[in-house]
């Protein structure tokens, strides 16, 4: 992590944790995340427990994240969550084109982009997603779709927004996979995507945007990751369900 940048832990529960989890979870959790504040926290959680969430964690810093949310603020979008209400609430993040999203739900990067903007008119956080797939990862200029994916989900996003997105680069065949990129190949994708941002912006703003890593990170492999010069925070799924181990994590990251 550069000196710059406050590292971000940020737990992706996705589809997973019963109703009756979420308060047991955030009781383990909330009282150790008071006792040291190096690293930002938040947890991504469905829609449909982010009130309790934010009713819980009112007092605390821990901070709340939407998984996806709507390009537009309202309308006839059946089935969809309006970024608008989401902030209304008290929601700070929202993840934008997740893997998952964009592979099983055919989020483009048209989408991408515009969930984004939509995100930042409203107030929101968005996290956007980078994903690295394995055809990528081999041929010989593997960086070109992820930063050609930037580019186009940072499209007619001004500098002065750009300090309220985080970006999360993952590569595809390491989300949820039990194998991790090496940290130094994840460096040198985050430093990419770092130089990417000078280009589009500016070194200065290239310098303060968040970098976070993503896909099979663990209580072993996180601070492998945490070390590198580039990588700013980690995003984690399976390990994060379990809230001694989204604990462990967060230690590691301060
Ligand atoms: P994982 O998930 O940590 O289970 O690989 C990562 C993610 O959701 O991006």
């Amino acid at each position: 992590t550069g000196a710059v940048r406050r590292p971000l832990v940020l737990a992706n529960w996705k589809m997973n944790m019963a109703p009756d989890q979420v308060k047991p979870y955030l009781a383990t959790v909330l009282p150790e995340v008071e006792k040291d504040e190096a690293a930002d926290v938040a947890i991504a959680a469905q829609d449909l427990y982010l009130p309790e969430m934010l009713s819980l964690t009112a007092s605390s810093r821990l901070m709340l994240s939407a998984e996806n949310a709507h390009w537009t603020d309202d309308g006839a979008y059946t089935g969809e969550t309006s970024p608008k209400a989401l902030a209304a609430l008290g929601v700070d993040y929202v993840l934008i084109g997740h893997f998952e999203r964009r592979k099983l739900f055919n989020e483009t990067d048209e989408r991408v982009n515009l969930k984004t903007k939509a995100a930042l008119k409203n107030g929101l956080k968005p996290i956007v997603d980078l994903d690295e797939d394995l055809s990528a990862y081999a041929s010989a200029d593997p960086k070109t779709v992820v930063l050609k994916q930037l580019a186009l989900a940072l499209d007619g996003i001004s500098e002065t927004a750009m300090k309220n997105v985080v970006i999360a680069y993952e590569p595809t065949w390491a989300i949820g996979s039990g194998e991790a990129a090496s940290a130094e190949q994840a460096e040198k994708s985050a430093a990419l995507i770092r130089a990417s941002l000078a280009n589009l912006y500016s070194p200065a703003l290239a310098e303060q945007t968040r970098i976070l890593y993503g896909g099979s990170v663990t209580t072993k492999n996180a601070a492998d990751f945490l070390s590198q010069e580039d990588i700013d925070g980690i995003l984690v799924g399976k390990a994060a369900l379990d809230p001694k181990q989204f604990l462990e994590l967060i230690d590691i990251a301060q």
